[in-house]
């Protein structure tokens, strides 16, 4: 038994504006029903909507199964929570710091406290190596990595360093600071696997470390 039912694309007409051209009288077939204005079909319209139905129903559970999956690794990663979940928690936490934190001062201060971030940042002037440090009593102040014997700081993230330096509060974030002209800097390097530095930020394999005495062996001969 066949089941004739009428083109919904061109409405049993055949036609379709933006249809194939392939009619002697240069009007547009339906690409859908070729042309004719219906289609026929072996099994009934209920019969084929419940088909349709099913195979909807199976894409669904599949990517729920898939979803399910990656939530379930992400739980594992992370022991517990998924990413999202994390989030939620990390941030919380940072602002329950960040309420406890006090207000960043104005002028020169010690600031003391441990090292988020380093990065090099380009001005008119060249690169400069800059740091992002988060001061003991909780503000974070952002500005260049003061000298230590006269070069730039091997400092990393997760160094203590404790500096004087002007400081000036965002007027975004009393909480968030800038500051400049940093002297008297201390460092404490972090474990040295923790370290990602700037001069060096692994340390040097042996076979790296010989060519230099070779270097000063020529040296000595000029
Ligand atoms: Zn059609």
């Amino acid at each position: 038994m066949a089941f004739t039912e009428t083109c919904t694309k061109c409405d049993g007409t055949g036609l379709l504006r933006w249809g194939v051209i392939d009619r002697p009288d240069h009007k547009k077939s339906c690409w859908d029903c070729e042309g004719v204005g219906h289609k026929t079909f072996k099994t009934s319209p209920e019969d084929r909507a419940l088909a349709r139905a099913r195979a909807q129903k199976k894409r669904d559970e599949a990517l729920l199964a898939r979803q399910e999956k990656r939530l379930a690794k992400q739980r594992e990663i992370t022991g517990g929570l998924t990413f999202a979940e994390k989030q939620v928690e990390r941030e919380a936490q940072w602002a329950e710091e960040k309420a406890k934190a006090e207000d960043v001062p104005t002028g020169k201060i010690t600031v003391s406290g441990t090292i988020l971030k380093v990065d090099l940042k380009d001005t008119p002037f060249g690169s400069v190596w800059k740091m992002t440090v988060k001061d003991n009593n909780g503000f974070v102040v952002w500005g260049s990595i003061p000298s230590i014997d006269g070069r730039v700081a091997n400092c990393a993230k997760g160094d203590t360093i404790t500096f004087s330096a002007t400081v000036t509060p965002s007027d975004k974030d009393p909480k968030f600071g800038f500051f400049k002209r940093p002297t008297k800097a201390v460092l404490t390097e972090s474990t040295r696997e923790n370290r990602i530095g700037i001069l060096d930020p692994d340390p040097e394999p042996e076979e790296f470390i010989a060519p230099h005495k070779e270097w000063n062996l020529m040296e000595d001969r000029r």
